[in-house]
Parts: structure tokens; sequence; C-alpha cells
């Protein structure tokens, strides 16, 4: 298989699909330029082979054309990354983008249009997919954010260089450690699943119960367990709907010897609201009226007791609403506990938006062996699903 390592792009134009959606401001000032930054290893690497790069992404959830979705906004950002003059191509098909890239010289760069405003780009459209791949010599998908979606230029488009269709950097980085929590990880192995819905989280949960050796479980998706189990909630998030799912993930985790922890207590509040009076109770003691937010000082104590001894850990989703700062510490001390298990050596690996969102606030990435920049498709790879993109590169 060619590969971004061993593959010579010397005169070559390779047609590469990042992740520059970027979140931007009201002045349209890119805030936060790390998926850019995330792509530069593959770009620089076809430069310094003397090819030339052509640059296609989506940018937002534009309907049709829309200026504020521009990536013409962020062109002056990636000219400066690169250090050097990139072109833009105000049509990611058209006739003058194929005239563009045609005349595209060894070490020069063109950035296309927004992909989706084109309505082609999400449904996957052959046509488009074509015109995509058109005076290219190579295919690179660096874009891991959507991977897990059968679009034109993540999937449809890798049909028509069957010979010359590979990973980027970033990709390969993706799947090398996410494979080595999945197929080769230390034991203890413990993941350490929150967030808001049981529903949301149930697949990766079942894949996760072959794998593990502690399922630690948090977040709002805690109370319809501890509900399942006859307990009292009060007002706390529950999807009464997956009562029974909650009990068949008790059983089949006693069934694989899979020790599943949930909290002991719950740090409870009488609104949702970041001022709200606050009360700690056993966590299947939560009063009427009031909702647990977030795991209290003993439930830290024994996650954090768990994760220290583990040798593998993976982390999806907050521990509770750690965008309310009063109830954020559960997720901050979970964070830090896994930032000191990794300094011990365990390998840690954390993604989906909101946990990477809690590191990164928390200011904690560089002390996780490593933070996945995928949250849908992350979550997808870890539920044992085949991605399109990834399927559409190895086939
Ligand atoms: P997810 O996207 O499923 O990982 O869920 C993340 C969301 O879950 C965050 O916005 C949290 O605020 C929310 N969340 C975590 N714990 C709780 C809780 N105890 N009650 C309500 N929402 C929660």
């Amino acid at each position: 298989m060619k590969t971004i390592e061993n593959y010579n792009f010397e005169s070559k134009k390779a047609l590469i699909r990042v992740d520059f959606n970027v979140p931007l401001n009201d002045k349209l000032e890119i805030t936060d330029d790390t998926r850019i930054k995330a792509a530069l290893p593959t770009i620089n690497k076809i430069l310094n082979d003397n090819g030339s790069v052509v640059l296609m992404s989506h940018l937002g959830r534009p309907k049709g054309t829309e200026q504020k979705f521009s990536l013409k906004n962020i062109l002056p950002h990636i000219s400066q990354l690169l250090d050097r003059e990139v072109k833009f191509a105000d049509d990611c098909i058209s006739d003058n983008a194929q005239t563009m890239k045609k005349d595209l010289k060894p070490g020069e760069v063109l950035l296309l249009e927004n992909l989706r405003f084109y309505s082609e780009e999400k449904k996957g459209d052959e046509e488009f997919a074509k015109k995509l791949s058109q005076n290219i010599d190579v295919y690179v998908n660096d874009a891991f954010g959507t991977a897990h979606r059968a679009h034109a230029s993540t999937t449809i488009v890798a049909k028509f260089f069957p010979e010359n269709k590979m990973f980027g950097f970033l990709i390969n980085n993706e799947l090398k450690n996410m494979d080595k929590v999945l197929h080769e990880p230390g034991h203890p192995f413990t993941a350490i699943i929150g967030g808001a819905k049981v529903s949301s989280k149930i697949s990766i949960i079942i894949n996760l119960l072959d794998k593990v050796d502690n399922l630690i479980i948090g977040g709002g998706m805690t109370y319809t367990f501890i509900k399942a189990q006859g307990g009292k909630i009060g007002n706390s998030l529950v999807e009464d709907d997956k009562l029974n799912t909650a009990l068949e993930v008790i059983k089949k985790a006693k069934e694989k010897n899979v020790k599943l922890i949930l909290p002991v207590d719950s740090l409870n509040a009488d609104k949702f609201a970041n001022d709200a009076n606050t009360k700690i109770t056993k966590i299947d003691e939560v009063d009427d009226s009031w909702l647990g937010l977030d795991i209290a000082e003993v439930s830290i104590k024994l996650f954090s007791n768990i994760i220290e001894k583990s040798k593998t850990i993976l982390w999806n989703g907050p521990m509770g609403v750690f965008e309310m700062e009063n109830f954020a510490n559960g997720t901050v001390q979970i964070a830090k506990a896994i930032a000191r298990a990794t300094d011990n050596g365990a390998f840690s690996l954390v993604g989906g938006g909101d946990s990477v969102a809690a590191i990164n606030k928390f200011k904690l990435a560089n002390k996780i062996s490593y933070v996945s920049t995928g949250g849908g498709a992350m979550l997808e790879y870890m539920e044992g699903k085949t991605l399109p993109g990834i399927k559409a590169i190895k086939e």
C-alpha cells in the first residue's frame, strides 16, 4: 500500500481533503486553529517533495453559497502558517478551478472554496466527486473529523484514484492510537464513559465490554442506570425508554467479568443553573425536584483510584455539567487523575467533543498520551464500525 511516508510526490499534484472547519468569531477571525495546524505535516511533506497541493474542506453548515462560510476568510491564516502564497479558487469545481489545478506548479498551493456550497458534497454525488478528482495525480485524506461520512470529498472521490490514494499523517496517527487502545491495550484497561445520554453511548459501551477490565460510568447517563436499579434520582436527567438497556449493560458486564463502576454520590442542584443551591447525597437518594449535575467527592476518589492503577485509559464524555463552573469539579478531577496516571506510564486516549473541550479548558492536553481530533468519527471507530472514509482508502 502506498503511504504518505513512502510516496514520492515530486511533480505530482495532490488533492488533500483536510478538516479546516475552524471556529470563527463575529469578525470572521479564527478563534482556534488547531485543525489547520494538524494538517501541516501532510501538506509540508508534499511540498518538501516538490509536489503541488490542492486543499479542499468544508466550513460550517452553509445553506448554498454563504460568504460568511467562505474559505477565503481563512486564506491569509493558512498562507501565514505555510509561509507561502496560497492561491484560491472561488468555486471548488468550476472551469476556473480546473484551470487553476492544471496550471499549478511544484511547490504551489491552491485552496478550493467550501465544498458544502454544493449539496452534492454531502449527498456523495459521483459526478461532483469526479470533477474534484480532475487534473490531480493523487488523493490524500487527512480529515479524520469527517471520516465517518460517505461524502463526495471524503469517500466517493477515492474511487477515481484506485492506485494513488492514501491517508495523511493525521489520520494515520488517529488510527494508530485508537488501534493501540482497541487491539493491544495494556491491562488493566479502564474506559470512562460520561456525557448526557445512554442512547448516544450505548454502542461504544457494548463494544468496550469485550475489551476493558473496568468501565466507569459518569455524567447524566448515570441516573438512568440508578433509576433502572430502583434508586431515587429526583429530577435528574433520565431516559425512561433506556432503563432495560441499562440493566442489560449491568448484566453483560457481570457475564464478561468487567467491573462496572457507577458514581456513589451526587452533587445535586435545586435548578439547572450555576447559581443553584447545592447538596450532596448518595447517588440513589436524590431528593424530589433536585437534579444531579456532577459526581461528588467519594465518587471522585473511587474513580481516581481505579484510573491511577490502570495501564490503558480511554475517556469520552464529561462527568457532570462542566460548562457550569460549580459543576465542573468532577470532570476536572477525573481529567487530573488521567493526567497523573499518564505521568506514571499509562497510555491515555481522550476523544469526543466535550471531553476534549474539557481537557483544553483545564490545560491538560499535553498530559494526555493522545487527544483525538474526531468527535463522531472517534466514537464510531471505537464502536467497532467501519468508517466509509477509512474503507475507501483501504479497499
Ligand atoms: P455528550 O455529548 O453525550 O458527551 O454529553 C455532553 C453533555 O452532557 C455536556 O453538555 C454536559 O453538560 C452534559 N451532562 C453531563 N452530566 C450531566 C448531568 N448530570 N445532567 C445533565 N447533563 C449532563
